[in-house]
């Protein structure tokens, strides 16, 4: 029996984990790096270690730390959570070493299927995308194989994950590049540049199916999970039952999965996914072989507690005789909550959070600490809904998501809530290539008035409201603030210190505040939630449809002109150079790539915003950037 379970991971899965512990009675310990010493789940736990500094190489991902935390704590059991080790053999084989249980497979599987080159050559009567499965890593092989699979193809790198190392290819005359390209992220990221040939299938939808293997040998399936909507290739709204099966399909599709359990000897949690074609085929992609992060969709579609049958089996438990039930009982449906900007290619958005709030109305997983740091991924947390019918389940989902205030840096909650209500998404008609095929539901929508309004108040407030009306009662106060480049001013006339007149736009309104409940706003005889905080001259105003970030902008003259014609030349978020293809000197073309940089697990590239001469570069290969810097300078041709 475990009685002290460590988590060698941290945020929201930990926090995950530590829930269910705490039902069973088991005590946990949580590790934690320099980066996480406030966040939640450390304070969840009943125990926690520091197990080094922020970057995740120096803590998460350092086996020697964990195992010295486990052995300090007298812990009997690891649970990996997902990312960092949890797909590491070696880590599972230490964790057996050092005499402590590992909650999840064994190496051996771990190994198997991390590589998705050996797991498809390792299966039978399995149906897997056409491909190129070869050790041959010549890029000669790979232009004959992908004439013989037919373009366009897909490269991935064979120990890929997270989207990463992942290349689409239309024509012969992109390959290498592509092949260039997906070697080094591969490498970078998991150490291994093998790559693999898959014919790309076009408007796929990505299906997968949970699976749980006990210590006899026993594999079932508790259903499938729908994952189609995706953006860079990685999940972001999931759902079960998947809108486009049929009962036929899916009880094929369980079967497989199944099946594949049983060829290898799956032991624990696991999840195998599939790509299903137009046709209605469906084809094995890879197994992730661990707890998924939606996982929670399975749990409230089946009524069942993920981590506490995992913990369980890893305990010798067998899977209940009767069998799990074949069909979810309920729809649920998860949105991811990430601190990114869709309406700027995804980019993750970091920063302290000022204030959040995330709601009750429906299960949310969430791992907060005080700030978004570029050293994890940037999922902040996950909402889970789940109702009788699907329809019942979106609109539970859209409610939860409109109740969200996260300040202080940009999220995607507004964005997921365009999603769901778009009619493609109700009607259960899409594909993984959805998102990019809507850009129109990037944009956050313009900010009404209210929100600059918001603004103007609290700035207002935090200056000292009484001083100005009592000084100052029939001038109006200026306040003017930018979203990028769009710029408003308002004005106010305070009546007394809760009672103002405000033009914006030309449009004017009677505003209220009140004093116990600053985060309600009175316009125009209608109240608002229209929660702010401010970082310096950054003001965040969270509606239920974006969150907006606002710059004040000081009446004074001097200095405060903005670099927005630098475009793409600034670093867009901090992270480190990996690439630079120019010379100082160089003449480039509009488009040309300049530089490359990483951050939180991406490749960011620069490209040319014009054409131009290369004047300058301020950094080299390797050497870390912060987010607004330039990078060089472009004089632009004439
Ligand atoms: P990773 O392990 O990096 O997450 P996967 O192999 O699981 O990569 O694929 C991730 C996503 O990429 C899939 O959900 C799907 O959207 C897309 N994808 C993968 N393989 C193909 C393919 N052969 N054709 C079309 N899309 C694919």
């Amino acid at each position: 029996m475990i009685r002290k379970l460590l988590i060698a991971n941290r945020g929201e899965i930990a926090a995950r984990i530590i829930r269910t512990c705490r039902s069973l009675g088991i005590r946990t310990v949580a590790v934690y790096s320099d980066a996480d010493a406030r966040a939640d789940y450390v304070l969840q736990a009943d125990e926690a270690v520091h197990i080094g500094a922020a970057p995740a190489p120096q803590s998460y991902l350092n086996i020697d730390a964990i195992l010295r935390a486990a052995r300090h704590t007298h812990a009997d059991a690891i649970h990996p959570g997902y990312g960092f080790l949890s797909e590491r053999a070696h880590f599972a084989q230490a964790v057996i070493d050092a005499g402590l249980t590992w909650i999840g497979p064994s190496p051996e599987v771990i190994t198997l299927m991390g590589d998705k080159r050996r797991a498809k050559l390792a299966l039978k009567a399995i149906p897997l995308v056409p491909g190129y499965n070869g050790d041959d890593q010549e890029n000669a092989i790979f232009h004959a194989e992908a004439e013989a699979i037919g373009y366009p193809v897909m490269v991935k790198a064979a120990a890929g994950g997270g989207g990463r190392g992942m290349r689409i290819v239309t024509s012969a005359s992109t390959l290498e590049d592509a092949l260039e390209g997906a070697r080094h992220e591969a490498l970078q990221a998991f150490g291994d540049s093998t790559l693999l040939l898959e014919k790309y299938i076009e408007r796929p939808r990505h299906i997968e199916v949970q699976i749980l293997g006990d210590a006899a040998g026993h594999v079932a399936a508790l259903g499938e999970r729908e994952c189609s909507i995706q953006r860079r290739h990685q999940k972001i709204i999931e759902e079960t039952p998947s809108p486009a099966l049929t009962s036929i399909q899916r009880e094929a599709i369980c079967a497989a999965a199944v099946s594949i359990g049983q060829q290898i000897g799956y032991l624990n949690a696991g999840t195998v996914e599939f790509i299903l074609d137009q046709a209605g085929n469906f084809y094995f992609l890879e197994m992730n072989t661990r707890l998924q992060v939606e996982h929670p969709v399975t749990e409230a579609a089946f009524n069942i507690d993920l981590v506490e049958w995992q913990i369980r089996i890893a305990e010798g438990a067998p899977l209940p005789a009767e069998g799990f039930p074949s069909q979810a009982q309920r729809h649920a449906i998860e949105a991811r909550l990430y601190a990114e900007d869709p309406s700027s290619g995804f980019l993750p958005s970091t920063g302290a959070i000022l204030r959040a709030k995330l709601g009750d109305t429906v299960r949310i997983d969430a791992g907060l600490g005080d700030e978004v740091s570029t050293y994890y991924d940037p999922m902040l947390a996950k909402l889970i809904a789940s109702a009788p019918t699907r329809a019942e389940a979106i609109r539970k989902l859209d409610y939860a998501l409109s109740q969200i205030t996260l300040l202080g840096i940009r999220h995607n909650a507004g964005f997921l809530r365009r999603v769901i209500a778009y009619s493609d998404f109700q009607s259960g008609s899409f594909d993984t290539g959805f998102i990019e095929r809507h850009a129109d539901l990037l944009p956050d929508p313009p900010p009404p008035p209210h929100v600059w309004i918001a603004a103007a108040i609290a700035k207002l407030k935090l200056d000292g409201a009484g001083i100005f009306w009592r000084n100052n009662p029939y001038r109006p106060i200026r306040q003017t603030f930018a979203i990028n480049t769009l710029e408003q001013s308002v004005f106010l006339t305070p009546h007394t210190p809760d009672q103002f007149s405000i033009s914006v736009e030309d449009q004017h309104f009677t505003v209220r505040t009140f004093p116990d409940q600053p985060e309600w706003l009175e316009i125009d005889a209608v109240r608002h939630y229209l929660p702010v905080a401010n970082l310096d001259d950054a003001w965040w105003v969270q509606t239920p449809e974006a969150i907006y970030a606002l710059n004040w902008v000081s009446p004074l003259p001097a200095g405060i002109s903005q670099s927005s014609s630098q475009g793409s030349l600034l670093s867009p978020m901090p992270g480190q150079i990996v690439k630079i293809l120019v010379k100082t000197g160089q003449q480039v073309n509009k488009g040309d790539l300049l530089l490359v940089i990483e951050a939180m697990k991406m490749e960011h590239r620069i490209t040319a915003p014009y054409d131009g001469q290369v004047a300058a570069l301020h950094f080299e290969a390797g050497q870390p950037v912060q987010s607004g810097v330039k990078l060089l300078d472009l004089m632009p041709s004439e």
